[in-house]
């Protein structure tokens, strides 16, 4: 029954009723934390033979370079030539860089703040007031770039094509201080949805009052599949070069959810004037990458069907945690209309929406209970949900019995939180 239809005495009887539950699980001490979208152990064991791939006498490249030396800023030929694979990019497109992509998009963009970027009339910093699009609800750390680095962020909606794009091209038609979009294009974070070629296209062909409008392309997820559906990406490359705006996008991926979270690969792919720009930045902030590491990398994954065949073996590790999630979710708040959820076919996470004003309170509820969630609101600028509703989930490190526990956890959370709502609102 949906709660919303129950009279006030059934609704005194279900909060008694939920407030028990949750009173017997906050006495079992509980610390499941459910915050980060991390691998599990058992997926990092999955690259166990990369630790040793490369002993002390195969540590040269294909031209003989003696790849634990300095030298080779943007990466060794053979990672450039697997990356440009996995984006489906030329190999001089690509720059291999750390360990993060993270931090190649902060780099990118602080990088534009001090000095500028290709196209633009200089310094980001030079002029007050400059803005970012922000698909919500979306990834927090992409936020936090914004913040630091004074962009002012305007959320945009999420539909299941992408992001809203008649609201982005009346935005960035007018507004030259609008000066870029974030997007995670293939199973979002924390949505799980895939961009539309039509997204694509029109992100490719908008006009922008801005010269240097940059869309950072946020792959993380590339080939995270978890079901049978595999849905294919628009190339941003080829589509910005076809519409005469190839300096559009900076592309961006990493190996922390193929090999190592700690320990991969991260990834940029550019046009030649952005890579030339971003790679003259780099050289006066490091005298080379770990190549080391991209060696490994390259000798284990080997090339794209390598890497495909790593990741079946992710999925089969993975796709059990989301279906015992879904399960469970179905299971205690499926019918009750307090809560709507996301079935991802890949990525890492599931997003929830619960009734208005009522996530900040079963976050805060769930914590008490032992399971620590990330704050309510992360999931848009600022940490601010206008709508107090959205909740990000995210299984992978857990196993199955405590995505059981969790999600009891989780559900019970979200029905003692609305149930009170709905009182409230009741009078
Ligand atoms: N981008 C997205 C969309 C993510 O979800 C994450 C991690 O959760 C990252 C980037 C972090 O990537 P990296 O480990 O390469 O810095």
């Amino acid at each position: 029954m949906k709660y919303a239809d129950m009279d006030a005495e059934a609704l005194r009887a279900t909060e008694q009723r939920v407030e028990q539950h949750l009173a017997a699980l906050r006495g079992r001490n509980f610390q499941i934390d459910m915050t980060r979208g991390k691998p599990s152990a058992e997926q990092l064991d999955l690259t166990a033979e990369m630790m040793t791939i490369v002993g002390p006498d195969d540590c040269h490249g294909l031209d003989g370079t003696d790849y634990r030396n300095y030298g080779l800023g943007t990466g060794i030929p053979e990672a450039k030539a697997l990356f440009a694979a996995y984006l489906e990019v030329p190999p001089d497109a690509v720059i291999v860089g750390g360990n993060s992509s993270l931090n190649l998009m902060y780099d990118a963009l602080a990088g534009a703040v001090l000095y500028g970027v290709p196209g633009g009339d200089g310094p980001w910093r030079a002029r007050a007031g400059l803005k970012f699009l922000c698909p919500v609800p979306g990834y927090d750390r992409h936020f936090l770039v914004c913040e630091r680095l004074g962009l002012t962020m305007i959320p945009i909606e999420m539909t299941d094509e992408g992001p809203d794009m008649d609201h982005v091209e009346a935005l960035v038609a007018e507004d030259a201080a609008i000066k870029g979009i974030w997007c995670v294009p293939k199973y979002s974070n924390p949505t799980g949805i895939t961009y539309s070629d039509r997204v694509v296209d029109r992100l490719a062909a908008m006009k922008t009052a801005a010269a240097d409008f940059r869309i950072m392309w946020d792959n993380a997820y590339a080939v995270h599949h978890l079901g049978d559906q595999r849905p294919v990406l628009r190339n941003i490359f080829e589509a910005c070069a076809a519409k005469g705006t190839a300096d559009r996008p900076l592309m961006f991926a990493s190996t922390s959810k193929i090999s190592y979270a700690g320990a991969g690969l991260a990834v940029m792919a550019a046009s030649p004037a952005n890579i030339r720009d971003a790679a003259a930045k780099m050289a006066v902030a490091t005298i080379g990458p770990d190549k080391i590491n991209q060696l490994r990398h390259v000798l284990f994954f080997r090339d794209m069907a390598g890497v495909h065949a790593h990741m079946d073996r992710h999925r089969a590790l993975l796709a059990p945690k989301f279906a015992a999630l879904d399960g469970a979710l179905e299971g205690r708040l499926g019918g009750k209309g307090l809560a709507e959820w996301t079935k991802p076919e890949g990525g890492y996470f599931v997003s929830v929406d619960v009734l208005d004003g009522c996530a900040t309170e079963a976050v805060r509820l769930a914590g008490e209970a032992g399971l620590a969630l990330v704050p309510a609101g992360a999931t848009f600028p600022y940490g601010r949900d206008p709508r107090d509703r959205n909740i990000r989930l995210a299984p992978t490190m857990l196993s199955l019995a405590e995505i059981d526990r969790a999600m009891d956890i989780f559900c019970i959370s979200v029905e003692r939180a609305c149930v009170a709502k709905l009182r409230a609102s009741e009078g």
